[in-house]
């Protein structure tokens, strides 16, 4: 090593030690007669002190010219400091330098390496080596770390066996567009990138591996957002011989695990809540359950009164913002207009103030006399001080407004707390989802989901009230992770293919080799798989993935570092037998 020691580690029971450290500039002060420079690296920061009739002439003076991130490496006596810092772990010593050495020089970096830069995102994507040298950038790449090697100590721990499964492979319908790869050898014809190793784990299961995981990339053509890039990572999982409480018992034990040995957090058990009672009480399948104000049905007491917005209405659905009751009209204004965007898209928000004399102020007192708007607040469970926000119009879109709303509120109230986690299970999910657009059914998880059993024979009869032994994993409102109990009989699977609207034709060209299986002995199975890249983000408090993978794609799905994707060759496009057209308008 170029190195005695790291930057992180020195201490006073070294004063007196002569080291060589090596590491970067993080920055340097020139008071005249006395230079420091603090130096970095992975593991912290050292002072290096440079000192007239101390120091020899020619070694201060390299000293002076030295810039923010040259690489350097300095030899000396590690010192008492004359002031310590107790801010830093290294603040009582410092090094007195007699040999000092650039290793390599830097142009001035393009935003300040700091935790607290001056960087732009796109100009810390461009410079990503730069911006990983800022240590909550690091941070996050080392929690990154810790976590995988605790995933595989829990699951090996489970008799869990890791393996690799191809990259190159044919779609996997998990919902999104596949990324597709042109086959030179296979002219005319295209691998997929697979969006999550699903039939893969299966065949697995279906060779006697019993217990299968991986940590493994998946690759989705979808839009992007904070919490998805074109490429993430998942564990993914699968087991054999389990009912739906087996999994759940394993992957609640695995979340609990990492917060015990991660965060020193001991989590109790999961709640538990079906689809259904989660888009009632909270208008989505990923409630944030770290607070209640949970959905209250109005339409038996705010309907028939001559209203017309509530009387048209499906669904009249409030929530109760505890202690609001003194929002200005401004605040008010600005919560309708938050309702209003386009992406919540409701037509308007009703509030009722619950005043501290016991009388109500609404926006809707034409309509409803203060014995109406009491019987509302009863039935909100309201206190005087509370505020009512109350939505009105069809069922779904009005409960997925409302949760927006929610959400909102608690944020603005200091809900969502970052320090506190509520995990649960939603469960019970149905099987089939009804796609307007392409006036069919979906498969609301994948098309391998079984039904439960009591509710297979709908599947002719009322496949939209299927339900699924599917479940999700949700943490403080984010959807951790997600899987199912699995069909493994080529008639239902096939008959599912059926109901999927694909042809007898269709699904044995594109799953056969997994229907084919089934028929070699497929054991029951089960399993799941959680966005690990989502789970590192939701164990440090994060919003945003991108910090958490090392070199992540931007909004637009391109690596601005590296410049892709790009142009390839002609010679490229010849031998894959591929021609160019021209680009569509955008
Ligand atoms: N393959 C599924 C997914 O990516 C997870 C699973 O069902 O295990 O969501």
């Amino acid at each position: 090593m170029l190195r005695t020691h790291t930057c992180g580690e020195l201490r006073s029971e070294h004063i007196g030690n002569t080291v060589t450290l090596t590491g970067w500039v993080q920055k340097q002060r020139d008071k005249g007669g006395v230079v420091w420079i603090d130096l970095r690296d992975r593991y912290g920061i050292t002072q290096l002190i440079f000192e007239e009739g101390v120091t020899e002439q020619s070694i201060i003076d390299q000293a002076k010219k030295v810039g923010r991130e040259f690489v350097i490496k300095a030899t000396g006596e590690v010192v008492e400091r004359y002031s310590k810092n107790d801010k830093m772990p290294t603040g009582d010593i410092e090094i007195r330098v007699n040999e000092f050495q650039v290793l390599n020089g830097s142009k001035i970096p393009p935003f300040t390496i700091e935790d607290e830069t001056d960087g732009g995102e796109d100009l810390r994507m461009k410079y990503r080596y730069l911006d990983i040298r800022r240590n909550p950038v690091r941070e996050k790449l080392q929690l990154r770390h810790t976590m995988m090697q605790k995933v595989r100590e829990y699951l090996n721990k489970e008799a869990f066996v890791e393996v690799e499964t191809p990259y190159l492979i044919k779609s996997t319908p998990e919902g999104a567009r596949d990324f597709v790869v042109p086959s030179r050898m296979n002219e005319n014809e295209f691998y997929a990138l697979p969006q999550s190793p699903q039939t893969f784990k299966q065949l697995l299961m279906v060779a006697g591996m019993d217990r299968y995981f991986q940590i493994v990339k998946c690759f989705r053509d979808e839009d992007l957002r904070a919490d998805r890039q074109p490429e993430f990572t998942q564990i993914d999982c699968e087991m054999a011989f389990v009912e739906q409480e087996d999994v759940l018992q394993t992957f609640e034990g695995m979340t609990k695990f990492l917060y015990k040995e991660i965060k020193g957090i001991e989590l109790g058990d999961f709640q538990r809540i079906s689809y259904d009672e989660a888009m009632t009480k909270y208008g989505s399948d990923k409630p944030d359950l770290r607070f209640g104000m949970e959905f209250c049905e109005l339409n038996d007491l705010a309907q028939g009164k001559g209203f017309v917005v509530f009387d048209s209405a499906k669904l009249v659905v409030g929530i109760n913002a505890e202690g609001c009751a003194e929002y200005s009209r401004k605040q008010l204004d600005a919560l309708t207009d938050f309702v209003k965007k386009p992406q919540i898209g409701a037509k308007g928000l009703v509030y009722v103030k619950c005043n501290e004399d016991g009388s109500f102020k609404s926006s809707v007192d034409k309509f409803f006399d203060q014995e109406a708007l009491k019987g509302w607040a009863e039935k909100f469970n309201a206190k005087p001080g509370d505020l009512l926000l109350i939505l009105a119009g069809e069922t779904n879109q009005t409960r997925k407004a409302l949760n927006e709303l929610r959400l909102e509120m608690g944020e603005r109230l200091g809900l969502r707390d970052k320090k506190k986690v509520a995990a649960a299970w939603v469960l019970d999910f149905p099987l089939l989802e009804w796609d307007e657009e392409t006036q069919r059914y979906h498969a609301m998880h994948h098309p391998f989901t079984a039904p439960k059993p009591e509710d297979v024979d709908k599947l002719d009869s009322d496949p939209g009230a299927i339900r699924a032994n599917a479940y999700d994993m949700v943490i403080n409102g984010v959807e951790a992770g997600g899987g199912s109990i699995r069909i493994h009989d080529r008639e239902l699977q096939a008959k599912m293919f059926e109901v999927l609207g694909f042809s007898k034709e269709e699904a044995e060209e594109q799953f056969g080799f997994l229907m084919g299986a089934f028929e070699y002995g497929a054991p029951p199975h089960g399993g799941i798989a959680y966005g690990f890249d989502r789970m590192c983000a939701i164990m440090a408090g994060e919003q945003s993935i991108r910090d958490f993978i090392a070199f992540p794609k931007n909004n637009a799905g391109r690596d601005v570092m590296i410049d892709s994707p790009g142009k390839i060759s002609q010679d490229q496009l010849d031998e894959l037998g591929l021609k160019l057209v021209e680009p569509k308008k955008q």
